[in-house]
């Protein structure tokens, strides 16, 4: 049984969701204490529970301590079933978390799946849908599987009432990859979203990108989605390269200037695209277990982040794997994972 201190590090519920993945890929059971030891809350969320819930269904896996606000956890799987599955959170928990537990193991099971999540799809601190479409699915298809993501319904947080319909065709075996350059940019487009708020926080969202970032009135958009969905608001910059797509996220949030909103997103993609590197700080976390899992690869990233470093932290507990960060100019480090 591997001991896993949930206060290392970050010390959030990522810990939780990469041993549950990792568990569920190696069939080694854990034990995981002071979970979520440095959040506000800490202990399970209606989220996390859905994430061990979701695991130990498609783990055949034996639990124990998954309750709300517990700091604690068995989790013991058997073996893998890929198939169909139903998961709701309930609340507007992020569905693209829960994919992050249960992701890994259906890549390699031995047979296909579809998942169908519901909840949040557009949440702050979580990949938002079309993070999860544009950006990571691709780079992860490279490695040899076929996931498609298909938003059935939006849920903006702090609403949720999202739908995502997930098609997983598995690979025997992940295809190790290196991503070291991002190539051209082919496409590059902003876009300012309202529902159920104001069109004149999306024009002025816009009006700030316009300004930060110097692109044309082509590349700069505004959606209103029914009002029955919100309140929501969100601004999404996708930057799409010959190698590589980046979407950068800023959230609306009550007592937030739209101008601010937009700036930070803006400052996020300005030093995406000053670095140069290919991927950004959010896939960097995320690509370190399906790169574990097939046994290696390597991509050129910005300063790793404290989830980076704690993701790596909790993969060299389950696997035999060595992972290297390397600074290899001022704003391009290197994470290389090898056997
Ligand atoms: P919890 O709040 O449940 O304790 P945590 O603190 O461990 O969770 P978060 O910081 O919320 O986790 O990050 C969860 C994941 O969401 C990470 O993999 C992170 O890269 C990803 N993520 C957060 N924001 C974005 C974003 N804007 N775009 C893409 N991915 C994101």
């Amino acid at each position: 049984m591997i001991l896993i201190d949930g206060a290392m590090g970050e010390g959030g519920g990522q810990i939780l969701r990469t041993s549950l993945a990792l568990s569920l890929c190696s069939g080694k059971p854990f034990h995981i204490i002071n979970l979520r030891a440095r959040r506000r809350k800490p202990g399970f969320k209606q989220q996390h529970l859905t994430c061990v819930n979701a695991a130990a269904k498609i783990g055949g896996a034996a639990i124990e301590g998954a309750a709300p606000g517990s700091q604690e956890l068995m989790f013991a799987p058997t073996t893998i079933r890929p198939g169909h599955y139903n998961f709701n959170i309930g609340t507007a928990g992020s569905t693209t978390l829960v994919l992050q537990s249960v992701l890994p193991a259906l890549l390699i099971a031995n047979g296909p799946s579809t998942l169908i999540l519901e909840g949040g799809t557009h949440n702050p601190f979580a990949p938002p849908f079309d993070f999860l479409q544009q950006v990571f699915l691709p780079a992860i298809n490279r490695m040899g599987s076929k996931v498609e993501a298909h938003l059935e319904r939006p849920g903006y947080y702090p609403k949720g009432g999202g739908r995502l319909r997930v098609t997983i065709q598995s690979a025997k075996k992940l295809r190790t990859i290196c991503i070291h350059e991002r190539g051209k940019i082919r496409e590059q487009r902003a876009t300012a979203t309202v529902a159920g708020l104001p069109r004149h926080i999306a024009q002025r969202e816009i009006g700030t990108i316009k300004q930060k970032l110097g692109w044309d009135e082509e590349c700069l958009y505004i959606k209103e989605e029914p009002a029955d969905m919100g309140p929501g608001n969100i601004v999404t910059i996708e930057i799409k390269s010959e190698y590589i797509s980046e979407v950068f996220t800023g959230f609306g949030r009550r007592g937030v200037r739209a101008e601010i909103v937009a700036d930070r997103v803006a400052k996020a993609a300005l030093r995406y695209l000053d670095a140069g590197v290919p991927v950004c700080e959010h896939l960097a976390d995320q690509l370190l277990l399906p790169f574990a899992i097939a046994g290696g690869g390597s991509f050129n990233t910005l300063k790793p982040t404290s989830h980076t470093r704690t993701n790596s932290e909790v993969l060299k507990l389950f696997m035999n794997i060595e992972i290297s960060m390397d600074r290899i100019s001022k704003d391009i480090w290197q994470i290389t994972l090898s056997r």
